[in-house]
């Protein structure tokens, strides 16, 4: 049975007061329901305080990326054990906007993948496909594409902690989301490819849906069997917006036991 993630990648915006007055109110509104698991993911600059500002609740934090290496003269980067000293507990990888705008191809972002899991970070590694892709009938092969690099050099492990989100590159920030039918199709490919390496591992890796989640289709997106949960951009900015989506994924949860 599944427990849903709802995620929030702020990207580069927010203040700090901005982010305080946010977690304010998301720490109150998260408070009644059950059944979810909470993350933000703010830019570097704010994880401390926000990990702060969240701590009394069921909210945990993460960071939008990290770099492969533990330490060194890698100017402007940060380590997983940076993050974790921040107070975050996961880090988003692979988003498409670091693929596309900084290059990182599926070796780099493997790389990454492992750095968070061997220093306790959970990796949320992102997949998915550009417009032209879905139009020529390359969705499949792109996603695996995306995917198989992190089982090959991480091993199917890596998903017994680590995250996967379905991210189709047309669909993030657009406000075009895929239909229930188009994601589903693609988490459940996603998670028959786990399982032809470990069905355990495939039955409880969480795969999320990324791309214009709002409070006006989550709903029929969670309904999906394999949709276990959200990676939100821009609805994760307005506290309404982002808890109108975690009560809908709490609605569609099952309680917590134990
Ligand atoms: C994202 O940035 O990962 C994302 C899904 O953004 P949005 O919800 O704004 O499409």
């Amino acid at each position: 049975m599944r427990k849903l993630l709802i995620a929030g990648n702020w990207k580069m915006n927010g203040s700090q007061s901005m982010a305080l007055a946010l977690c304010r109110d998301l720490v109150s509104g998260v408070a009644p329901l059950t059944g979810i698991d909470v993350l933000i993911c703010p830019p570097f600059t704010l994880l401390h305080r926000v990990s702060e500002a969240v701590s009394s609740s069921i909210i945990a934090t993460g960071a939008q990326d990290i770099d492969e290496h533990e330490k060194g003269a890698f100017t402007g980067q940060v380590s997983a054990d940076m993050v974790r000293d921040a107070g975050g507990s996961h880090t988003i990888l692979g988003h498409s906007e670091r693929r596309v705008l900084y290059g990182e191809n599926d070796e780099r972002i493997a790389a990454k993948v492992h750095a968070a899991l061997s220093r306790g970070l959970i990796p949320i590694v992102c997949v998915g496909e550009s417009r032209e892709q879905r139009e020529g009938g390359h969705t499949d092969e792109v996603v695996l594409g995306q995917l198989d690099p992190v089982i090959g050099q991480c091993g199917i492990g890596a998903f017994s902690k680590g995250i996967i989100a379905y991210e189709p590159v047309w669909a993030i920030g657009t406000g075009l989301t895929a239909t229930p039918d188009q994601a589903q199709e693609v988490h459940s490919l996603i998670r028959r490819r786990l399982a032809d390496h470990d069905a355990d591992i495939a039955a409880r890796c969480r795969i999320l849906y990324g791309g214009s989640m709002k409070p006006d289709n989550a709903a029929e997106l969670l309904d999906q069997l394999d949709i276990d949960g959200g990676l939100i951009g821009g609805a994760s900015l307005n506290e309404d917006d982002f808890l109108a989506i975690c009560r809908a994924a709490a609605d569609r949860a099952v309680p917590k036991s134990g």
